[in-house]
Parts: structure tokens; C-alpha cells; sequence
């Protein structure tokens, strides 16, 4: 469950979380701040309502909003008034794009067909739009789930035993309850591209399942793999752009806590498993070590995982919202957060390891 892009961070919504100003434009882009994009970038347009440029980044934000059909609008505006060849191949690409997720696939199939023959003819687009197109040819047809938090995407080939409603209901309730935890008020939905198979997801994608793009507010996995984990990662994103900041940059705090938050009891029992095993083997890493800046591990998962819950179990969740806001400023993080060294922190680990100890037996295939 690697993170496809580790710098790139999630996104509020405007009005839900008081966040001071004063970002540059492209910094709100980076930290994927979509609702203060849109509102600076409609407030250009004011005084030059016809610069087509502004107009395609608009639209892109909005559609980052899941505000499609003002995508839609802004896009069929422009296409009017529009003859560059590079230009009509974009906007029309955009606008596949919102039509298919205004459940208009027809009409996306003729955008798509636009971009095509533009593009034969010479017109240009980027790497990172050649995917997108690729991307949107290979799952036109697939189906769409709304719910309270999510835009769901899935194939025609899901098997009937998938209750699609049904799951949505879950992954929303996931979704309240660790941004509860975690005291993020976001409010917005996240877009889930559900697969039947890895193999499926990596035929489509060039990669094995279940990453999350934070900062595109999109999570991508199969039906079977866990519902909380992905979102998790966006969720948590959210919290850190909120007050303006990147996520911590340390492998083990953001996979640990998705793990802790997976919401998948089997999970959580291997990931308390395989960390008493290397306890009672004496072959845990240091903590110390493995929330450093900036390393990643392969212990990062089930061990950071386990830490995290013996940080909120004993410290509650306040505190490691803190620890999470201000991990990449502090030169001693656990330190400035519980007011004392990690090594001594890894010490009550151990001791709390060894009095939450689970009968393996516990521990059943899902
Ligand atoms: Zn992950």
C-alpha cells in the first residue's frame, strides 16, 4: 500500500477548517487547497474573463471540488471561443472528464474522440495528460456510486456478490469516525476507483493496488483490500493542509496510522501480531530509528502501526494530533509533544507490549 506521490498532501474545504492566508497560488496548489485555488482564480477571471488558460485551471480546480458540472460549464464556455488545436485537445479532455463523472459517457466518448483526432493531427498534450486520457479511455464504461463522502468508480465486471451501496455506507462511516480521531473537519468527497483484482488495477494503472493521491483527493484499490487504509492517508493529508503544512515525513507515522485506522480486524491483529514476535525475538527496531525524518522501513507498517496505538491508547488522540501538526518543525517532535524522549517512550512501549499481549488465536484470515 505504497503512496504514489509522498510529498503531494491533501486538501480542506473552505469555511470547515479557519486556516490563516497569504499563500502564494501555487503553494495552495501544492498543498492541494482546491476551494482557495478556485475562489483566486475566479476572482482573475473578473478582470479577464477571457484568458483561456485561467479559465482550464478553474475548471480543474473545481473538478478537484467534485464541483462537475461547474467544471462542465466553465469548459463548454471556453470551447466556443477557442481555436488552438493544443487548446481544443485540453479542454475537451477536461471535459470527458466531468462528463464522465456526471454519469454522461456517451458525450464523453465524443470529447474523447475530439482529443484523438486533435492529437493525430498534431496537436500537443503532456505526459501527465497522455495518462489521463489513457486512464479515462480504459474506464469510460465503469459505473458510479455517490455517497455522503465518496464518488465511487467501478467496473461492469464487479461480481453481484459486491453490494456497492452497501460498502460506500461503510467507508463513509469509516471516514467520520477517524476524522473524528484524528480532528479533522473536512467535509468533501473523496473519489475511490474500486477494482475487481490487482491484476485488473495494474493492467489499467502500470501498478499494484491501493495508493492514495492526496492531493487529488483519490484513492485507488481493489474491492477486497481494506476500507479504511487509503482514505486514511487523505483524511490525514487534510489535516495537515488545513493549517498549511505537509504531512509528516516519515514513512512509519503515515503508514502506522493507517494501519491503526484501517477499520480491518485481521489487520490490526497481524500488525500486533508480527510486532510481539519481534519483541519476544528482541529484534525490534529502535523507535528512535524508524520515526526519524525521512526514513522508511519495512517494520513501518505493523510496528509503527503498533506504536501509534500504544501512543493513543495511553496519550489519547489530542496529543498525537499535535505530534502530527508539528513533526516536520521540531527537531525532537516526541519530545516537544509529550515531554519526553522517544527513547523512553520506546521503553513504555515495550512494557505496554508486553501487558497487551493476543492470543494469536484471535488472529483469523478476513
Ligand atoms: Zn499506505
Amino acid at each position: 500500500m505504497m503512496i504514489a506521490n509522498l510529498l503531494l498532501v491533501g486538501a480542506i474545504v473552505a469555511g470547515t477548517e479557519q486556516v490563516p492566508s497569504g499563500l502564494t497560488l501555487s503553494r495552495c496548489e501544492e498543498l492541494g487547497l482546491w476551494e482557495e485555488v478556485a475562489e483566486r482564480l475566479a476572482r482573475e477571471l473578473v478582470n479577464d474573463p477571457d484568458d483561456a488558460g485561467t479559465v482550464l485551471k478553474l475548471a480543474r480546480a473545481k473538478m478537484l471540488c467534485r464541483q462537475y458540472r461547474q467544471s462542465e460549464t466553465l469548459l463548454a464556455g471556453l470551447r466556443t471561443t477557442t481555436q488552438g488545436a493544443d487548446l481544443v485537445a485540453r479542454i475537451h479532455l477536461m471535459l470527458a472528464e466531468a462528463r464522465f463523472r456526471l454519469d454522461r459517457s456517451r458525450e464523453a466518448e465524443r470529447d474523447l474522440a475530439v482529443v484523438l483526432n486533435a492529437t493525430q493531427k498534431g496537436a500537443h498534450l503532456s505526459r501527465l495528460e497522455r495518462e489521463r486520457m489513457k486512464f479515462l479511455e480504459a474506464t469510460i464504461q465503469w459505473r458510479h456510486h455517490r455517497s455522503k463522502y465518496f464518488e465511487i468508480f467501478y467496473p461492469p465486471d464487479t461480481p453481484r456478490t459486491v453490494d456497492v451501496p452497501e460498502l460506500a455506507g461503510r467507508m463513509d462511516s469509516i471516514f467520520e469516525t477517524n476524522s473524528m480521531l484524528l480532528g479533522s473537519h473536512a467535509r468533501t468527497r473523496i473519489e475511490c476507483f474500486f477494482f475487481v483484482n490487482n491484476e485488473q488495477g495494474k493492467s489499467i494503472l502500470g501498478q499494484d493496488l491501493g495508493f492514495a493521491w492526496c492531493n487529488e483527493r483519490r484513492i485507488f484499490q481493489s474491492f477486497y483490500q481494506n476500507l479504511g487504509h487509503e482514505q486514511t492517508h487523505v483524511i490525514s493529508a487534510y489535516l495537515s493542509a488545513a493549517h498549511r503544512k505537509h504531512r509528516p515525513r516519515n514513512q512509519a507515522m503515515n503508514e502506522g496510522l493507517c494501519t491503526l485506522l484501517s477499520h480491518a480486524a485481521y489487520q490490526r491483529g497481524l500488525m500486533l501480531r508480527c510486532t510481539h514476535e519481534l519483541f519476544d525475538k528482541e529484534q525490534l527496531p529502535a523507535m528512535a530509528e524508524l520515526f526519524a525524518p525521512g526514513v522508511k522501513s519495512p517494520h513501518a507498517y505493523r510496528v509503527g502501526g503498533a506504536f501509534v496505538q500504544f501512543l493513543t491508547d495511553t496519550y489519547g488522540w489530542d496529543r498525537f494530533r499535535q505530534l502530527w501538526l508539528t513533526y516536520n518543525e521540531q527537531a525532537a517532535p516526541f519530545e516537544a509533544v509529550y515531554g519526553k524522549g522517544i527513547n523512553l517512550l520506546d521503553a513504555e512501549f515495550k512494557g505496554w507490549l508486553s501487558r497487551s499481549r493476543i492470543p494469536l488465536a484471535n488472529v483469523t484470515a478476513p
